[in-house]
């Protein structure tokens, strides 16, 4: 049984025993990550958008902190999530049956629009005697937590480059959101992390330890990515951006994109969309991520062959889908 359904019904029971009207709230959750990452705040700020029209549409949108994009996929997959956020390389993976889907690629897996860039940021204590990548060999480093995006590309980099590979680091499997003070108290070196930017986590890593940077972009590994692989793309954390941090850091990255079932309703994913284009300038508002974000942005970074029905008809009534 759907979530959809299962939800809906609760919500007709909790509007009986409490004597309100016969309008029955339809709820729906969205699976984002770890809550000082970009996911956990995207998801509360598209609930919000949605929410205030609530009444009219009878939906009610709730967030959930989960692992991260491989967990979104796979439990939308498994009917127990309706909406999540997710990596555009996890995405491509998901529906073509690579990677952590190399069983059976998800074809009902759709995409209802794509969100902020992330970049595989790689955090490490001053006092490592870390100055680049190849220098992570013997190091203790946080990968990402079983379930996250960020644990699946760090993986693939590690395969792909010739230089460090897994075996050469001792690799921790922290959740995000622990990784500052495991760094402050010198239980690991360094950490990766596929996100937005700014973001929380870093700042709060910045505030607690003197950090740095590591651009990314003289591996070899992360070379062949992006030369390869359509969705991987280079891209600069601005000097400033975290305490201590005065140099540009260039690394590559993904696009967050918002993904579904094709067994979500239209009515749904129609409205969570056309709440975010009517209001546009408020939703950018709401995390500093989506500084430089245009409406024609959040139809990149996937194939638009995927995308849900819903979204296409709300995409297309705003004029910014031809
Ligand atoms: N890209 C990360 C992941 O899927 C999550 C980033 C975030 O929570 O903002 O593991």
């Amino acid at each position: 049984m759907s979530v959809f359904s299962k939800t809906f019904k609760s919500g007709i029971v909790a509007s009986m025993l409490l004597g309100t009207s016969a309008f029955a709230m339809d709820f729906i959750t969205i699976g984002t990550g770890g809550v000082t990452g970009v996911y956990y705040p995207t998801g509360g700020a598209i609930c919000r958008m949605m929410n205030q029209h609530k009444k009219d549409t009878g939906i009610k949108c709730t967030v959930e902190s989960t692992g991260g994009s491989v967990y979104n996929i796979k439990t939308i997959k498994a009917g127990e999530l309706d909406f999540g956020i997710a990596q555009s390389d996890v995405v491509y993976q998901a529906a073509h049956g690579e990677g952590k889907f190399k069983d059976a690629p998800y074809k009902d897996l759709r995409v209802v629009m794509s969100i902020h860039p992330e970049l595989l940021t790689l955090a490490v204590r001053k006092d490592s005697g870390i100055k680049k990548f190849q220098d992570l060999k013997g190091k203790h480093i946080n990968i990402g937590n079983p379930g996250s995006g960020n644990e699946a590309t760090v993986k693939l980099l590690l395969k792909t480059d010739p230089d460090v590979s897994l075996k050469d680091i001792k690799a921790d499997g922290l959740k995000s959101a622990e990784c500052p003070n495991a760094l402050k108290d010198k239980k690991i070196d360094g950490y990766f992390y596929m996100v937005g930017h700014p973001t929380a986590n870093f700042k709060d890593a910045a505030n607690s330890t003197d950090i740095d940077l590591i651009s990314l972009d003289n591996s070899k590994g992360a070379q062949k990515l992006v030369e390869e692989k359509p969705y991987y793309a280079w891209g600069v954390i601005p000097a400033g951006m975290y305490k201590g941090v005065d140099h540009d850091t260039k690394t590559f990255g993904v696009k967050a994109v918002l993904v579904t079932s094709s067994k979500a309703s239209e009515k749904a994913v129609y409205n969570m969309v056309k709440s975010i284009l009517d209001n546009f300038d408020a939703f950018k508002k709401l995390h500093p991520a989506y500084k430089n974000l245009t409406k024609e942005d959040l139809l990149k970074g996937f194939d638009h062959k995927m995308m849900h029905p819903g979204a296409v008809k709300a995409f297309k009534e705003a004029g910014v889908l031809k």
